[in-house]
């Protein structure tokens, strides 16, 4: 019988492949009593099994460690054998298994969740950390003690004949990151929002998605057949053999669509009224330029330099970055690249150890020290970062994005940065084209509310439509349980989008969406009816964009814009939009 499971749609087509149920060892542990003494003493072997082969890699990872590895790396692993021998992890869960007659697997969660509340209490917060490398130990022997039945992530896209569609509790963008060679054809998973980063990736790697599809890591089992509409949010496994029929034609059908628009690549891109209107693209990685060339963008908008910092222990060195950063700007052959500075924290994390600053945990990720505030609190690696882009400079034109900015301190601030980057790179002889345009992401309200902050010091702006929507709705954006409030229509949201294009209009400053919202078709001819010129979005959304800016004569939009702006009721929104997408 068919199983039909819904969930938010977050990057469309149609996928049909077996399910590979990826997670992590401590997610879904099974939990099992034991009957028999003899099971009880077994589950205790394969503990004392499970926590040696734990202390034999640490010791190994130790042993191989290259000779200018710092020695903070060493003391770790060190502290994690010391942590792992201590008997409330190595002997306290053996202790449990006869006591409550269960699992090994079992005990060591009930273990774990007893060390960690007991951490929570303590006041010196440095032990109180050490709740960290618990987590990581415990994951560490929960692998072993599982062995085989965790999903690693899949080495290739295929199984035999048929794609992977990977079904996960959740997928990090990190783990994204590994996945995007892989070729998976779907991703589905139980939590997540339409922003979030990893939903981002999918839209960008072009694989359907569907996220905060609640409990589909446990009910989808391993290798069953599973049929993803990313547009629908909908996940169909075990279909019968007529509905993967009626999928299949759809997606020949979804595949000759996408044919048909390929051929508007190199149509200039302007309204029916003569218009002219740029569209830029967004990218993660160098590598996504292939895809960008194909769709003919006229720049990149938003290039999101921290996926080159992911899945890597260390910093890109000033010459790795410059590297990058180049690939991109020769690749445009003159056209703006703009690379957006690092912008990491919230879902965005990094693997660096303790040698290396990263952002660090905060009880409320998304407003923590991240983005511009964790740049500017780290001189050493925005220095790094702004040198290798103003290198870039010289092979075409650069334009530096500054993520998050909320005041003019840190506009001071990163503007001092900048030109003190100008000046190392001149006393080392290292030439840049000079000026390069810096402009703002206007994500967070208060840099909405107080646009003169912004035009009176910044060449350019581009709205991060998915930030300022999570800021001004006060709806996290990768929480699948409040995605349904998460509206790029709420009037709030679209007076400040408006604001800010008059803003920009009248200082004379280019204003571009870069955003979700800029590749959302339903809402392309509402921005261009409030005067957005430029938009950045996924290259595998650009020629969507384009088919609808090529159909548009503004004047035949304009009233029902106006009447889209000046209500606050949801009602008279839909039907005005209705009247816009219909003109
Ligand atoms: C945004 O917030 O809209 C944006 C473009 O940046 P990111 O999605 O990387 O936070
Ligand atoms: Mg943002």
């Amino acid at each position: 019988m068919t199983l039909a499971l819904h969930g938010i749609s977050v990057s469309r087509g149609i996928a049909i492949g077996r399910a590979l149920v990826w997670g992590t060892a401590s997610h879904d542990v099974p939990r099992l009593t034991l009957r028999a003494p003899e099971d009880i003493v077994s589950e205790q072997k394969r503990f004392d099994v499970a926590v040696k082969e734990v202390l034999d890699e640490l010791d190994a990872l130790r042993a191989d460690l290259p000779a200018d590895t710092p020695a903070e790396v060493d003391a770790l692993l060190n502290l994690h054998s010391l942590i792992l021998r201590d008997p409330a992890l190595s002997e306290q869960p053996k202790v449990l298994v006869e006591q409550r007659k269960i699992n090994a697997e079992w005990a060591l969660i009930i273990q774990k969740e007893n060390l960690m509340a007991q951490f929570e209490a303590i006041e010196d917060s440095y032990l109180r950390e050490r709740n960290a490398d618990i987590q990581q130990l415990v994951e560490r022997v929960m692998k072993s003690l599982r062995g085989a039945s965790v999903c690693p992530l899949p080495e290739s896209g295929t199984s035999g004949e048929e794609p992977w569609v990977l079904v996960a509790h959740d997928i990090s963008p990190a783990d994204m990151m590994q996945l995007r060679d892989r070729s998976v054809a779907a991703f589905v998973t139980d939590v997540g929002g339409a922003t979030s980063h990893t939903a981002i990736l999918a839209r960008s790697l072009n694989i359907p998605a569907v996220v905060g599809v609640s409990h589909a890591s446990t009910m989808i089992r391993h290798g069953e057949l599973a049929v993803v509409d990313g547009k629908a949010g909908v996940a169909l496994i075990d279909p019968d053999d007529i509905v993967v029929e009626e999928y299949r034609r759809k997606k020949a059908l979804l595949a000759l669509s996408r044919q048909r628009l390929q051929r508007l690549k190199d149509t200039p891109i302007q309204t029916v009224c003569g218009s002219r209107i740029e569209l830029f693209a967004n990218i993660e990685l160098p590598e996504d330029m292939k895809q960008v060339m194909e769709v003919g963008a006229d720049g990149v908008g938003l290039f999101r330099s921290e996926f080159l910092f992911m899945n890597r222990k260390d910093w890109p060195s000033e010459d790795e970055q410059y590297e990058s950063y180049s690939s991109v700007v020769k690749a445009m052959k003159g056209k703006t690249v703009t690379v957006r500075t690092l912008d990491l924290g919230a879902d965005k994390t990094l693997q660096t150890d303790e040698a290396h600053a990263a952002p660090p945990p905060s009880t409320n990720t998304a407003l923590g020290l991240r983005s511009i505030r964790f740049c500017l609190a780290e001189p050493t690696i925005f220095l790094t970062q702004l040198r290798a882009i103003l290198r870039a400079s010289v092979h075409g034109p650069v334009r530096i994005l500054l993520p998050m900015i909320s005041n003019t301190r840190e506009i001071q601030q990163s503007l001092n940065y900048i030109a003190m980057a100008k000046q190392q790179l001149q006393l080392k002889g290292l030439a840049i084209e000079d000026p390069v345009p810096v402009g703002a992401m206007v994500e967070v309200p208060a840099a909405a509310l107080c646009l003169p902050m912004l035009t009176s010091r910044m060449d350019f702006l581009s709205v991060g439509t998915n930030d300022l929507i999570q800021y001004v709705l006060a709806i996290d954006r990768v929480d699948a349980s409040v995605a349904f409030m998460y509206d790029p229509l709420h009037p709030a949201v679209l007076r400040l989008l408006n604001d800010t294009i008059t803003a920009g209009r009248k200082a004379g400053i280019p204003v571009s969406i870069c955003g979700e919202m800029a590749g959302d078709v339903r809402v392309t001819r509402l921005l261009l009816g409030m005067g957005l010129k430029n938009f950045s979005v996924h290259a595998s959304q650009l020629l969507d964009v384009k088919e609808v800016v090529l159909k548009t004569t503004l004047a035949d939009i304009e009233k029902a814009v106006g009447r889209v702006l000046r209500t606050h009721d949801p009602a008279r929104i839909a039907i005005a939009m209705k009247q816009i997408s219909d003109a």
